[in-house]
């Protein structure tokens, strides 16, 4: 099975989401937000084509990253691969993130007529939603790009039948708090 990427195999990104990570950018994307960051990786016949078996070689080398992320792109434009991909990457320990310009709510309802879909989106721990809006564009957010963009525990979300947010900035404050506790 092949995939097409962007880019090769990215390590150390620590703004891809928590954590040290290693970045998968997928080539091929529908969105076409305006003033995307990522022009390049919109073509579906870009990039290269990479045999999926090499990057999982490559992807059991990596020797500081706490996860690997799929950005792109959109990576919900290869579902399949992506899921052989998120699936080698949980039995390695790793934790999987995955930025996407559909909403949760757009991959519930095509993941119902597509299973692949539905295989990936139960591969993910984080997704990150939504398609970047330049009137809603801040610095200040974590790990997003525009304000509509949400952070969402996928496998609680699909337990509860709600969106469940994942907030980075409480959980540092916890850590923080707990460290004045050990002090
Ligand atoms: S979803 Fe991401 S890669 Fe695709 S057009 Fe929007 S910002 Fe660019």
């Amino acid at each position: 099975m092949f995939i097409r990427l962007a880019s090769k195999l990215q390590k150390d990104s620590i703004v891809d989401g928590e954590g040290i990570r290693a970045v998968i950018w997928t080539q091929g994307c529908p969105h076409k937000c305006p003033g995307c960051h990522n022009p390049g990786t919109h073509d579906y016949n870009g990039g290269f084509l990479e045999d999926v078996e090499d990057l999982k070689k490559e992807i059991n080398t990596l020797d500081d990253e706490v996860g690997v992320t799929f950005s792109g792109g959109d990576p919900f434009e290869q579902p399949e691969a992506c899921f052989e991909l998120a699936k080698y990457i949980h039995s390695i320990g790793l934790n999987v993130w995955c930025y996407t310009g559909y909403t949760y709510e757009q991959l519930l309802k095509k993941k119902e007529k597509n299973s692949a879909i539905s295989n990936f989106l139960s591969e993910i721990d984080i997704l990150v939603d939504g398609r970047f809006v330049m009137k809603l564009k801040s610095y200040e957010i974590k790990f997003r790009g525009s304000k509509n963009q949400r952070i969402i525990k996928v496998p609680e979300s699909l337990k509860s039948g709600k969106v469940v947010i994942y907030d980075c900035d409480e959980k540092k404050k916890k850590e923080s708090k707990k460290k004045e506790i050990y002090i």
